[in-house]
Formats: structure tokens, C-alpha cells, sequence
């Protein structure tokens, strides 16, 4: 289930089918997955792009064996690398009897829809109005499968751009149709909505679990404030490869170990940043200058924000190993 759900991320669900059979040859137990070496699991991703998940996929598997048992519930499957809120409540629902509702794409169109909710998709009121939705439908039949329903409903019947009101069983209770209205919902995104970004960054700590934070010298709306080390990725840049050069450009030799991505807003735009934990050694980074400087991230002594926070909390979470980089190689 968890297999299936992460390849059908960002990937037709046909070729995700097609990739899926032979991937459960190569690892047919969640051990086997386990103890494989980790570029065995992205060949076995080969074709279906976003090889990223592939690695999270096989840390998350590690994580589970290492726990002793599978986690149940959906904030359980949360917390292991890779697993998000939509993955986490379906891999609960269909595999556990779980009753957090998987709201994906469909099931949130509908949702806007059959309430007449002028909001854009992704947007955080629709998953709250879709997760509503979709819990009170669960009071009706008390089975997931009727989620199982809506996303296919939303895949054949209420699609994007050709709702078949004629044919859909929630003609009656749906307020779209009742004003001949569904093409209406859900609002387009804006093109700020759209505007995101990616960040590789490095959390490294020295003696008294201080952490190294950078002066933010770019020109994003950061700047002035003190963070750790970042870089905006470019679209397709490697975020390991960038996180080691970030390392090494501060004299770190040690180990990096991704954590799990932290989301950030700032204006319009929605971050995902990429936190990589030093590991091992201090190595030889700066003892401080004008633009670093070791600071207890939980009451630094220079102006930094929020994300510092956020940072903190994945880096020195209990999901915080995914797999480790050396900013020796290349
Ligand atoms: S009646 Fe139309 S708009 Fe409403 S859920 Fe069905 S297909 Fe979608």
C-alpha cells in the first residue's frame, strides 16, 4: 500500500501500475526493502521520474523495521521520511481501518463543488472543507472504501474540465449542479498561489548544541536574518549535492543525514526546504565572523525567524534520519 501510494505521487497512475509489479518481485517483503542498498530501490524507480522518493521510500522502510512493527494510525505513517498528510491518512484508511480521510485532488474537487466553496485547490481551507466533507460521508457507511468512491468519482465523472452531472450519483446534494455551476469551482489558483520554491539546506552543531546560522545575504525577503545555511535549488538541481557544497563552503567533514522537508511561507511564496544534519565530527568550520556565527536555536542572540523553529524541530526530530550524503564525495 505504502509502495503503491508513493509511486502514484507525481506519476500516472498507469505507468505507476506498470513499475509496480516488477517492484514487488525485486523487494516482495518489507525486510527485503529494508536491506537492499539504496540505489538498488531508485533502479527500481527507473521511468518514473522523482527518484527522491525512492530514497525516502527506502528510509522509510528502514524506519519501520527499526521500529519493530508497522505505525497504524495516520499521525504514525506521518513521521516516517517521505510520508506526507494525504499519504499518511491512506495508507491508514485502506491498510488499517483508519478514519482520517484521504483528501487528494479529487476528493477536493468534489468537495468544492457539491459545496459551492469558491476556494483554489491545495489551498488549506479546501483540505479542512474536504477532510469535513469526506468524514461526514464516513458517517453514513462507516467503511473507507466510499473515499475510495470519491476519488474515482472525481477521476471519471467530476473531472477538471468535463463534470457529467447527468450521470453523477450526487446530482441531488450537489450545489454546483443545482446552479448549472461546476465548471465555477474550484477557483482558479493566482499566479502567486502557484509560485513555489525549493531549498536545500544544512543544520550543523558544534560544541553545547549550538548551531551554525548564516548572515542572509541574498536578495530573498530574508535577508538580514540569520538562518542556517541555505540555497534556492534550481528546477531538477540535486539537493544532496547542493547540501554538500553548502557544507563543504563552511568547512564541515563530516557526515550529512537528510531530515524530513520543512514548509515554510513567506508572502507568496510557498517554500519546501530540504534540511541535511551534520553528523560526526565539527570538522573545520569557522569559530564565527561577521556572517556566521553559533547560536542556540531556541534563543538565538541575533535576529533570525520562524523557520529557524521549524528547522530545529526536524532536524532534531525522531523521523530526522533519511540517508546520508558525505560532503567528501564528488
Ligand atoms: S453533480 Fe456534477 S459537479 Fe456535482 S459532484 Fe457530480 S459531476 Fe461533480
Amino acid at each position: 500500500m505504502l509502495v503503491s501510494e508513493v509511486m502514484a505521487q507525481q506519476t500516472q497512475v498507469q505507468r505507476a501500475a506498470e513499475a509496480y509489479p516488477e517492484f514487488l518481485r525485486r523487494f516482495p517483503t518489507l525486510a527485503a526493502l529494508a536491506s537492499a542498498d539504496t540505489e538498488e530501490v531508485v533502479r527500481a524507480f527507473s521511468g518514473l521520474g522523482y527518484y527522491r522518493r525512492a530514497r525516502l521510500l527506502h528510509a522509510a522502510a528502514r524506519a519501520i523495521v527499526a521500529l519493530g512493527s508497522w505505525p497504524t494510525s495516520a499521525d504514525e505513517l506521518a513521521r516516517l521520511p517521505g510520508v506526507g498528510p494525504y499519504t499518511a491518512a491512506a495508507v491508514a484508511a485502506f491498510a488499517f481501518a483508519g478514519t482520517v480521510p484521504p483528501v487528494d485532488g479529487n476528493v477536493s474537487r468534489v468537495t468544492a463543488r457539491v459545496r459551492a466553496l469558491h476556494l483554489p485547490l491545495g489551498s488549506a481551507a479546501l483540505l479542512r472543507a474536504g477532510r469535513e466533507w469526506a468524514g461526514q460521508l464516513y458517517g453514513h457507511v462507516r467503511t473507507p472504501e466510499v473515499w475510495e468512491a470519491v476519488m474515482e468519482l472525481g477521476a471519471t465523472v467530476c473531472t477538471p474540465s468535463s463534470p457529467r452531472c447527468g450521470a453523477c450519483p450526487l446530482r441531488r446534494v450537489c450545489a454546483a449542479a443545482a446552479t448549472e455551476s461546476a465548471d465555477a469551482f474550484p477557483s482558479p489558483r493566482s499566479r502567486r498561489d502557484r509560485e513555489r520554491q525549493l531549498w536545500a539546506s544544512v543544520w550543523l552543531e558544534g560544541p553545547g548544541r549550538s548551531v551554525l546560522l548564516r548572515r542572509v545575504e541574498d536578495g530573498t525577503l530574508l535577508r538580514g536574518l540569520w538562518l542556517p545555511p541555505f540555497a534556492v535549488l534550481a528546477p531538477g538541481e540535486d539537493p544532496a549535492g547542493r547540501a554538500r557544497a553548502l557544507a563543504r563552503e563552511m568547512g564541515w567533514r563530516g557526515l550529512l543525514v537528510e531530515a524530513g522537508p520543512v514548509r515554510h511561507s513567506i508572502t507568496h511564496r510557498s517554500i519546501t526546504i530540504l534540511p541535511f544534519v551534520g553528523a560526526g565530527e565539527v570538522g573545520r568550520v569557522s569559530e564565527g565572523s561577521a556572517a556566521w556565527s553559533w547560536q542556540d536555536p531556541d534563543h538565538p542572540a541575533v535576529p533570525s525567524s520562524t523557520l529557524l523553529g521549524k528547522l530545529a524541530a526536524a532536524c532534531r526530530g525522531p523521523s530526522a534520519v533519511a540517508f546520508v550524503t558525505d560532503p567528501e564525495e564528488e
